[in-house]
């Protein structure tokens, strides 16, 4: 069979792996000029590594990205490591990131560690999401590890991550958070770029074709079959997997139904913004993660020191520091200019290093996305849409796919490899 994979992010590339493999022909459309997505990354010329547009990293149990990258024979350049996550109070950070953490954590008193030590046991060993799923997040964690610890610890990160909606986050989104994650934190040697061109590769040499810059303007039935339409003209394809956000998939197929693109639109989720800067000398002491609590005047979500992970090394001796949050695609920050969100988001390099300068600065980038992050609200897996639309031959799979875990390239993965086998059985 032809089938056409609109989207060289984890997803697309997955898919089109597996298709491609199964000797059917897989033609990859994306319209940027990279493979990767939201994981693409970017290289100075006297840099060695690659550096991710938007902070990202591995956790041990993301099973799925090992499986791929054993498959294409490069899991020895999967690197694991155990980073340094932070949480402020009063002033000043402090590690958060293992029970110990948690009980010496000054924050809060004694006798609310201990119990938001108890929940956080509990989350990691249950697997019943589904009865989770019934309440938000904001009511289950305020009453189970109690007001003060709540509002101490996890409301300001779910209000800085989810903006106005973060009441109605459901806890099945958070359990898998905590349940899934693991204190390794794990990359690939040369930076995500190098492992998402290693799976372009894979595809190529299963005779995929990937176009790059290729933006597809609109998906036509044709005579049972389906026409993929972009700038550089039409192709016909017996199947179509689409890998973009729900937005975007309601405009490019005008024949979907009103009754499904209703559905579509039901689905909420946030942008993202990350600034970041190319230092002449380390910014913090050591740590990676940083969880910046707006409440206490900081900017924005998160600050990451990349090269508190990777050696600077790598990066001919720049230390690499995002700053980044998620914010509504309207927000004024994803319009700004790149001088405007170095001033906007300045402040933070200076309340994690009160000597920071900003002559320190070698460099800066901005990236945006306007479609980052998923908004699960109660009951949500009754929402997902199917991943084979209406339309026979047309499938959809993207991050609003993927639940109760978040988003990440591991599921990413997941999901194309289940949407290509699907798509191959019911073809059959
Ligand atoms: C700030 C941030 C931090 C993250 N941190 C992590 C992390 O630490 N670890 C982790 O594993 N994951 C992380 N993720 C999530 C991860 O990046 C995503 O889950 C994953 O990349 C999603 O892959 P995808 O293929 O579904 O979508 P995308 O990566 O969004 O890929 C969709 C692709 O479709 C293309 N496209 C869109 N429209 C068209 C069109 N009309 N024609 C052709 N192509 C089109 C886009 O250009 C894009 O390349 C993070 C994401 C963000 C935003």
């Amino acid at each position: 069979m032809r089938i056409a994979i609109i989207g060289a992010g984890a997803t697309g590339l997955a898919a089109a792996f597996d298709l491609a493999r199964a000797g059917h022909t897989a033609v990859v459309y994306e319209a940027s000029g990279r493979l990767g997505g939201l994981a693409a990354g970017f290289r100075e010329p006297h840099w060695q590594w690659s550096v991710e547009r938007f902070y990202h990293h591995w956790f041990h149990s993301d099973k799925d990205i090992l499986r791929l990258a054993e498959e294409l024979g490069v899991r020895d350049k999967v690197i694991y490591k155990t980073p340094i996550t932070a949480l402020y109070h009063a002033g000043r950070f402090y590690p958060f990131d293992s029970p110990l953490a948690v009980l010496t954590f000054p924050g809060i008193p004694m006798a609310d560690r201990v119990r938001f030590g108890a929940v956080g046991a509990y989350l990691k060993l249950t697997r019943d999401w589904q009865r989770l799923e019934h309440y938000t997040a904001h009511d289950w964690l305020g009453r189970r590890v109690g007001p003060r610890a709540y509002q101490a610890l996890w409301e300001p990160m779910l209000e800085g991550k989810f903006g106005r909606h973060y009441q109605d986050v459901n806890m099945a989104w958070f359990w898998a958070r905590i349940h899934a994650r693991t204190r390794k934190l794990g990359t690939f040697e040369g930076g995500f770029q190098a492992f998402m061109d290693v799976l372009g590769a894979a595809i190529q040499h299963h005779r995929g074709t990937l176009h790059l810059d290729c933006h597809v303007q609109r998906l036509q039935p044709e005579a049972g079959r389906w026409c993929v339409v972009t700038a550089r003209g039409e192709e016909t394809f017996d199947l179509v997997l689409s890998t973009t956000s729900p937005a975007l998939f309601s405009a490019m197929v005008p024949d979907l139904s009103p009754a499904y693109l209703d559905r579509l639109s039901t689905l909420r989720s946030l942008g993202a913004i990350a600034l970041v800067v190319a230092l002449d000398r380390p910014l913090g002491d050591g740590v990676y993660w940083y969880n910046l609590p707006k409440r206490a005047g900081f900017p924005c979500l998160c600050l990451v020191e990349h090269t508190s992970f990777i050696s600077p090394d790598k990066f001919g001796g720049d230390h690499i520091v995002y700053l980044g949050d998620y914010l509504p695609s309207d927000h004024t920050y994803m319009t700004m200019s790149q001088d405007q969100m170095l001033r906007e988001y300045m402040p933070a390099l200076t309340l994690i290093n009160k000597a920071f300068s900003p002559q320190w600065i070698r460099k800066s980038w901005l990236f945006r996305a306007g479609y980052a992050q998923p908004v699960p609200t109660r009951d949500h897996s009754r929402n997902i849409p199917d991943t084979a639309t209406p339309l026979r031959g047309l499938y959809w799979a993207s991050m609003s796919h993927v639940y109760p875990w978040d988003r990440g390239t591991n599921y990413a993965v997941q999901l194309g490899r289940r949407v290509a086998a699907r798509m191959l059985a019911e073809a059959r």
